[in-house]
C-alpha cells in the first residue's frame, strides 16, 4: 500500500482495527436478522410498504446524500444549524461510518478516484477485467474493504468539520448514535402499540432503513457506478451514470455527472430528472436551506466538449446499460 507522506492514510492500530470489525460484524447481524422480519411482514401486509418504503427511502436521502455526501463532503448548499445537526443525526444512524471518517473516506475517494492504491473502494481493486470487477470488484466495494487495516486520516481531510463542537460530538459517540436508529423506532412502535409494533417498527425503520441505505451507498454506487454505465464528461477514473434507476435511487445513480461536477446538490445537471430537487425545493422554502450550487448549461456544455476521442480510446466502457 502506497503511503503519502504517511499524511492521507494510515495502518489502523490493532485495537481500533478490532473495534472497526465487531462494529461492522454486530451490525450486520441485527441489520440482517431486521431485515428478515420486515420483509416477512412486507409479504404478509403488502399496504405496509405503502407507508414505510418512502419514510425509509427519504430518511435514507437525507442522511447519506443530502447531508454526510453533499452538504459534509462538498458544501453543496447552506444550512441553519438546526437541520445541519439533524443531517448530521441522520446520515450517524444509517451505520455506515461517523460523519468524519465518512467525509473522509468520501474526500479520498474523489482525490484518487479508481486509484487501485488510494481510493478506498474502487470496483478496479483487482483489475479492469470486467468479471473480475463484476464480482471480486463489487465485492470489494460492498464490504471487502471494511475490512481493510488501511484508514483514511480525519486530522488530514475533516479537520475543519471536526472543530464543531457538535460535529465532533456525534463523531466521538458514533457507536451509541448510530444505534439510537434502531432502538428509537422500537421504543416509539412500543409507545404506540405494544410489543408487536415495536418489532415492527424496528424492522422497517431501523434495520431494513440501514440495509437498504448500505445497498444503495456501497454496492449500487460505490460499486456498480464505478464498474458500468455511460459517461459523458471528461472525469478522474472512471465513475459512470445509471441513469434508467436513477430515479428509483433518487438521483444517486447520476453518479459520472456527480464526478464531473462535485458541488452540485443535485446531480441531474444535464436535462436528467432527481426526484430529490422537490424535496430541495420544499426545504428552501421552510428557511432550511439556501445558495443551492448548481452549473450553468454554459459550464455543463464545456466539460462535454472536453472529452476527446482519444480519452474514450483510452478508458473503453466495458459494459453499457
Ligand atoms: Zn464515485
Ligand atoms: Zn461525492
Amino acid at each position: 500500500m502506497k503511503q503519502i507522506d504517511g499524511k492521507e492514510i494510515y495502518r489502523l492500530p490493532a485495537h481500533a482495527y478490532i473495534q472497526r470489525v465487531l462494529y461492522f460484524a454486530v451490525t450486520t447481524l441485527i441489520v440482517i436478522g431486521g431485515t428478515m422480519i420486515a420483509i416477512g411482514e412486507f409479504v404478509a401486509s403488502p399496504l405496509d410498504a405503502l407507508y414505510a418504503l418512502p419514510i425509509t427511502l427519504l430518511i435514507i436521502a437525507l442522511g447519506v446524500n443530502t447531508g454526510y455526501h453533499m452538504y459534509f463532503s462538498h458544501h453543496s448548499f447552506d444550512a441553519v444549524p438546526a437541520f445541519k445537526y439533524l443531517l448530521a443525526y441522520l446520515g450517524s444512524i444509517t451505520c455506515q461510518d461517523s460523519i468524519a471518517q465518512w467525509v473522509s473516506n468520501h474526500k479520498r475517494h474523489h482525490r484518487h478516484t479508481d486509484s487501485v492504491d488510494l481510493d478506498p473502494h474502487t470496483p478496479r481493486q483487482f483489475g479492469d477485467n470486467k468479471w473480475v470487477m463484476l464480482t471480486l470488484g463489487l465485492a470489494w466495494s460492498t464490504f471487502g474493504w471494511k475490512f481493510s487495516r488501511t484508514s483514511t486520516s480525519k486530522a488530514y481531510y475533516s479537520k475543519e468539520l471536526l472543530r464543531d463542537p457538535v460535529i465532533d460530538w456525534f463523531d466521538k459517540n458514533y457507536v451509541v448514535v448510530s444505534y439510537s436508529g434502531f432502538v428509537i423506532p422500537f421504543v416509539i412502535g412500543y409507545v404506540a402499540g405494544g410489543m408487536e409494533l415495536a418489532i415492527k417498527w424496528f424492522a422497517y425503520f431501523g434495520a431494513f432503513r440501514v440495509f437498504s441505505g448500505y445497498f444503495f451507498t456501497e454496492f449500487v454506487v460505490n460499486g456498480l457506478c464505478h464498474s458500468i454505465g455511460t459517461s459523458k464528461f471528461k472525469t478522474k477514473g472512471q465513475p459512470m451514470n445509471l441513469g434508467r434507476i436513477s430515479w428509483l435511487t433518487l438521483g444517486t445513480t447520476l453518479h459520472h455527472n456527480h464526478h464531473a461536477f462535485p458541488r452540485a446538490l443535485s446531480p441531474a445537471i444535464d436535462g436528467e430528472w432527481d426526484p430529490m430537487n422537490i424535496v430541495y425545493v420544499l426545504l428552501e422554502k421552510m428557511g432550511a436551506i439556501s445558495n443551492c450550487r448548481a452549473p450553468s448549461s454554459e459550464d455543463v456544455e464545456l466539460k462535454k466538449l472536453e472529452v476527446s476521442e482519444s480519452d474514450n480510446m483510452e478508458h473503453p466502457r466495458l459494459l453499457h446499460e
